[in-house]
Formats: structure tokens, sequence, C-alpha cells
């Protein structure tokens, strides 16, 4: 469950933006999260990284390699601070950096794949309304597919109208599915060192037998979240994966990647 800081600040927070205007977390100028300017000079660095933990291999595309302002204050603002109309904003740049992609990189994610979110525990869900892996999926599945789908999909607006969602609820599309559950309430990984980071997250996630029966031959799944640091929670849920689907291949993409020393404002470490 989040501490009581967690909430006083999320509180805070909600209350200063309705009162104060909408401003760009980059250069302040007012009317959106991400002013066109900085999202016009915003530009993908991406970057391929493969972890090996325990015998599984996993690639991971990062698509901002270099943790700037705007990135990290973005996140931060829709992740931990909880603003969630910041979700229109995630997705323009999540897909503007997947669009800049070079076609190598593009191509892995678009024949016979599936998005796998990285699952909130539902309490955090609860309190949240929303995770913010789920709409960085989205975004990427509406741009993989060249169309935004209409039938049958997510819609994230729909999506967080529901503070209070079960998101055990909501119907898998066919290439964005609910996979994984976590199981486990992990305690933050602040000042975590990378060994501390894998045990804390061991056993955390369980395979959402549901879902997993609907699967039709999905030869590559794509894990999605919004920031990789050690790559523990990666890696974890690419070991519940693996087990279960030997034969299809397993990468991941974030948003971006942060230092392992790298504290946020309010010493939350992304
Ligand atoms: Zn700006």
């Amino acid at each position: 469950m989040p501490t009581l800081l967690e909430k006083t600040r999320t509180l805070f927070t909600n209350v200063v933006n309705t009162i104060l205007p909408i401003a760009c977390v980059s250069c302040g100028t007012i009317g959106d999260y991400v002013c066109e300017y900085c999202l016009e000079n915003l530009h993908a660095k991406s970057r391929i990284q493969t972890l090996l933990v325990n015998m599984i291999e996993l690639p991971v595309l990062s698509l901002q390699t270099i943790h700037t302002k705007l990135i990290r204050e973005i996140i931060h603002l829709y992740k931990y601070d909880c603003v969630i109309q910041a979700s229109g904003t995630i997705k323009r740049i999540v897909q503007k950096l997947y669009t800049e992609l070079p076609n190598e990189e593009k191509k892995a994610f678009t024949e016979n794949v599936i998005f796998v979110p990285i699952p909130l525990h539902t309490s955090r869900l609860k309190w949240r309304g929303y995770n913010q892996s789920r709409t960085i999926a989205q975004a990427l599945l509406e741009e993989s597919d060249g169309k935004i789908n209409t039938n049958n999909t997510h819609d994230v607006s729909q999506y967080h109208a529901k503070l209070k969602v079960d998101e055990s609820k909501l119907a898998n599309n066919n290439r964005l599915i609910r996979l994984l559950n976590r199981s486990l309430k992990t305690k933050t990984q602040v000042g975590k060192t990378q060994h501390d980071r894998h045990e804390n997250l061991k056993n955390a996630f369980t395979l959402n037998f549901d879902a997993f029966k609907g699967l039709k031959g999905a030869k590559t799944i794509v894990l999605v979240d919004d920031v990789v640091t050690t790559g523990s929670t990666l890696i974890e849920a690419a070991t519940i994966l693996k087990h279960r689907l030997p034969y299809s291949r397993i990468i991941a993409i974030t948003l971006a990647q942060a230092p392992l020393n790298y504290t946020a404002k309010n010493g939350i470490l992304l």
C-alpha cells in the first residue's frame, strides 16, 4: 500500500494541479504537460541492452536513454503524482519516439507480437487508478498497428475515467494482454542494490491463467514498462513467461532507462 507520505504528496499535487494552469514540465510554457516545441525537439535515443539472469536472456529496448529533465518530470508527474490527465502526453511522447526508431528495431514490434504490460499490485492499482505501463503499451499498440483501434480495445481515456478500475475485468485486446498478475506487494526498490532488487522481486508475478488459455500462437511477447533501471522487474516477469511459453521470443520495451544511482525529486528512484 502507498505510504502516508505518498498519499499526502499525491493529494497536495492534485490540489496544486487544479489551481495552477497546466505547464510544460520542461520549459514551463502554459498549455500542456509537454509543449509542442519541446515535443518536437525530443528525439529517440534508443538503446538495446541484453539482460542475462538465471539463463534468461532478455533484450530490452529503451526509447530514451538520456535521462533528460523532460522524461524524468513527465514520468514522475504521471506515475507518482498520479496526474491522470497526462496520459495523452505520455502517449504522444511514446508514439513520437517509437516512430523515430530505425526500421530494423521497429520490425520486432509488428510481426505476430503481443504486448504485456508489467502489472501493478491490485492495491496500488486501486490507489493510482491506472497502470502507467499499460498506457505505454496502448500507445505502442496503436502506433505499431499504424491505426487507432476502436473496437475491443482498452481505450485509455475510458480506462482512466473509471478511477477504481478492476483491471482483471477489462477485456483483453488480442494484442494487448494482461498475461501477468502481481501477486506480491513488493517493497520499494529505492536505495536497493542490484542484488537486493532481484531478491525483492522474487515470486512477485504469477501467470494470469485465463489470459494464457486464450493465447493463440504469439511468436513474440513484448513486456512493457515505463523505466528500466537494473532490469530486475523485467527479468522476473520474463522468467515466469519463459517457463510457460518456452517457444515464444520474449523482448522488452521501456520509455526510459535510468541509472541506478539516479534519485528523482522527493527522493524517489524512477
Ligand atoms: Zn516546453
